[in-house]
């Protein structure tokens, strides 16, 4: 039988909440993520941070967004489909350069504006050193992406309450399974958005119940993935090595099992 992975910890469940914009209401919003134990993403615009009633300063940002990701959403927010190919590349480039430099951090992620994007802006997101990008088509289920270039989620968190009650009873069978919503802060003071903060409130509280979920950025669920799906198994599976600088965790029948970085290992 194959290896079967699990999240860090041990965990069989992965919730990512992805966020665009950087809007004014995260601040509300943090604190209720921090209130359960949440980790959140958010994708800024670099370019369009400053003057502005809508969003986040710089300065905000990286106060309120403490202990969560940030990641980009290009420097300007364009239709990626009305522009120049050379103007996409800056979009993304110098957005993460931006994010970057004001917050000390490695970027890495990043979320399409506008829902659409032409199929050539992936590999360009890749040639500027993004590893996953989310996009805003929903599936309606726990799986992982294929690619994460097109990271499509769950939902749109106007429906997470309808798909949390599948989430929590998903069988133990079920490894590496991810709940990934995604939305604005601003839908929560939006009349008729479909949001409210009570719904998130309740989302939040079912959620961070259930002990078998990892709370997770979007750049760390995109590292540890790559990183099972890089692990160098033997012919005959018995023997596995782990290049990555992730540890990663399996089932076995005697409970869970891990491998560090760089460690190889004999497994049966
Ligand atoms: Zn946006």
């Amino acid at each position: 039988m194959a290896m079967a992975f699990l999240w860090p910890g041990g965990k069989n469940k992965a919730l990512a909440m992805s966020y665009d914009d950087g809007c004014r209401q995260d601040k509300q919003l943090v604190e209720v993520l921090n209130r359960y134990g949440i980790k959140g993403t958010f994708h800024l615009n670099s370019g369009v941070m400053e003057n502005t009633s809508y969003r986040l300063s710089k300065e905000e940002a990286l106060q309120i967004y403490e202990g969560h990701e940030i990641a980009c959403h290009t420097l300007t927010h364009p239709y990626l489909e009305r522009i120049a190919y050379s103007e996409v590349m800056r979009e993304i480039w110098c957005d993460r350069a931006n994010l970057e430099a004001f917050t000390g951090r490695q970027i890495r992620g990043m979320s399409y504006p506008m829902r659409n994007h032409p199929a050539e802006t992936e590999e360009m997101c890749r040639a500027a050193g993004i590893i996953y990008a989310r996009t805003a088509e929903s599936t309606g289920k726990f799986n992982l992406p294929e690619d994460f270039i097109r990271w499509e989620p769950t939902c749109h968190q106007s429906e997470m309450l309808e798909y949390l009650p599948t989430f929590l009873k998903l069988d133990k069978w079920r490894k590496l399974s991810l709940f990934m919503v995604w939305g604005h802060g601003f839908e929560f003071e939006r009349e008729n958005s479909g949001v409210s903060w009570e719904m998130l409130e309740e989302f939040c509280s079912q959620v961070s119940q259930d002990n078998d979920v990892w709370f997770a950025g979007c750049t760390e669920i995109c590292r540890y993935v790559n990183a099972v799906r890089h692990a160098e198994v033997s012919c005959d599976g018995n023997m596995v090595y782990n290049p990555s600088a992730e540890t990663l965790y399996w089932e076995t029948d005697d409970g869970m099992r891990c491998l560090l970085p760089g460690e190889c290992k004999n497994i049966r």
